[in-house]
């Protein structure tokens, strides 16, 4: 059924771009209803009960905080400034909750509650087990001191540990947009000072830097997880077919969208794999050339010059923004900064033929529906970047455990240390100290498992949300959703319902 997306007082969801309202004045939803209308949609292919899924779908818990910040004017004078701040649960059905947080300026009530929701149906559609929480403040990080970040997240984390939203079998944040590995180690060094259950803190956030309890592999996870999406979905016969594309990665024109942490780790383990990067955009330029960027030179680059893509040499043409890029001929689009990138303003722009989600939910109704009659693949959020959370999953796991992650690869068991050591500076030519050989070897070893196991969470998840999708004749969105929503709905009937 072709929807006629609602008028709605809710906020915008176009973030990373202005939808402007339609000639007619139509407004799409906003985004917590969007992702409450690709939920009623799948779940109306599953024969659960009707009241049990609005309590599946609904969110269980918001708390809102605000405190004032004092902040130095570039004259020296002393301000006040009012910091708002969200947490939000949407589901106990499997403790801790679970799911970032976000520093942005837009960030407000309905989108954290929107991104809760999601980290949810994420969690269940690769059999992670723990319900759905995000958080969110918002401000513009760029715009604040290394000082005054660390009091906003310290102030935050405090408001958290007393109102009980953050703790190792509680909630446990971790990065999102804005915020970073240093931000989580502040969350943490916070909590352990104040919160009682010092044996298992590390285990209160996940994200951190390796040295604070974190797990190697877990930066880069979120991009590697799309990339074996978008490598499991060219390899897939029936998709392809559908979406009029030949199989393989090999030689795949790819744009991506948003360059950041999760963008640049999808163009990297894309090209990688044999794909070719034709085009990145950011919000304040783009670069194009069809003969292929190197994600690594253009990455360096834009940290050298003030997060900007301008002027980069590898580019045959630039454009202003990433909006003007949706239209580029590609063969897989990767939105991948924030919500609503994609919607009924432009989704008839769209030339490739899949569209791997990295942000959640860069993709509107209105803009799905347009996709859907051009047969266009789209790889959901809850499958494609769920690779972040699976890697912290891990992370968690090893800061209960209390044990090193990783065992000495079969290869390496015949040799001692000392041996090791020799062989690998015969093959480098250079001196290696105790430290270096721990990071390499041992870390080398982490990474693995880390590696292998967010490979095989994924391919699972999608044997799963294929042969639902088959099954049902939906989409892989709607496939995913009803996977999760089945998992969720058999937690809860085996726990029982209480009262
Ligand atoms: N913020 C990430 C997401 O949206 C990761 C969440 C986590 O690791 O808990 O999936």
């Amino acid at each position: 059924r072709n929807i006629r997306p609602r008028a709605s007082s809710a906020v915008s969801v176009s973030r990373a771009f202005s939808t402007l309202p339609e000639p007619d004045g139509v407004k799409e939803p906003g985004f917590l209803e969007q992702v409450q209308y690709f939920f009623d949609q799948a779940s109306g292919l599953t024969t659960h009960d009707r009241t049990i899924c609005e309590f599946i779908k609904t969110p269980k818990n918001i708390i809102e905080l605000s405190f004032p910040l004092r902040r130095e004017t570039p004259n020296g004078d002393l301000k006040w400034e009012l910091i708002q701040g969200w947490r939000c649960q949407h589901s106990y059905h499997r403790m801790p909750t679970k799911g970032g947080i976000r520093f942005h300026p837009m960030t407000d009530r309905q989108e954290t509650m929107a991104l809760a929701t999601l980290m949810t149906f994420k969690c269940a559609a690769v059999d992670v087990p723990f319900g759905g929480a995000k958080g969110g403040i918002r401000i513009d990080p760029k715009k604040y001191t290394p000082a005054e970040l660390e009091t906003i997240t310290r102030r935050y984390t405090a408001e958290l540990i007393k109102k009980h939203y953050i703790g190792p079998g509680t909630d446990v944040p971790a990065p999102d947009v804005g915020t970073n590995e240093k931000i989580m180690s502040w969350l943490l060094s916070t909590y352990q000072a104040m919160a009682s259950d010092a044996v298992d803190a590390s285990a209160c956030v996940t994200g951190k830097p390796v040295s604070q309890g974190g797990i190697r592999g877990r930066t880069e996870a979120t991009g590697l997880g799309v990339y074996y999406t978008v490598r499991d979905v060219l390899n897939d016969a029936d998709l392809t077919k559908k979406a009029g594309i030949s199989m393989g990665l090999e030689g795949k024109k790819v744009v991506v969208l948003g360059f950041g942490n999760v963008g640049y780790h999808s163009a990297l383990f894309l090209v990688e794999n044999g794909a070719k990067l034709v085009g990145v955009g950011e919000w304040n330029s783009g670069v194009w050339n069809p003969d292929g960027i190197n994600p690594e030179q253009l990455n360096a680059y834009k940290n050298a010059h003030g997060n900007s893509l301008k002027g980069f040499p590898g580019a045959k043409k630039e454009f202003s923004r990433a909006e003007d890029m949706l239209g580029l001929d590609c063969d897989v689009l990767i939105p991948a900064a924030l919500e609503g990138q994609i919607n009924m303003s432009n989704a008839n722009d769209i030339k490739a033929k899949v569209i791997a989600e990295a942000a959640n939910g860069p993709i509107t109704i209105g803009g799905e529906q347009i996709l859907e009659k051009k047969n266009v693949i789209i790889i959901p959020d809850v499958w494609c970047n769920a690779g972040g959370v699976t890697v912290s999953y891990f992370e968690w796991l090893k800061n209960l455990s209390h044990v090193r992650f990783g065992r000495m690869t079969k290869q390496y068991d015949m040799y001692s240390k000392r041996d090791l050591l020799m062989l690998i500076e015969e093959k480098l030519g250079k001196k290696f100290s105790e430290k270096e050989y721990n990071l390499v070897v041992r870390g080398a070893d982490e990474l693995d498992l880390v590696r292998s196991g967010l490979d095989y969470t994924m391919r699972n998840a999608f044997q799963q949300i294929k042969s639902i999708s088959v099954s049902k004749n939906t989409s892989l969105r709607s496939a995913a959703y009803v996977a999760s929503i089945d998992k969720i709905a058999g937690t809860l009937s085996t726990l029982g319902i209480w009262p």
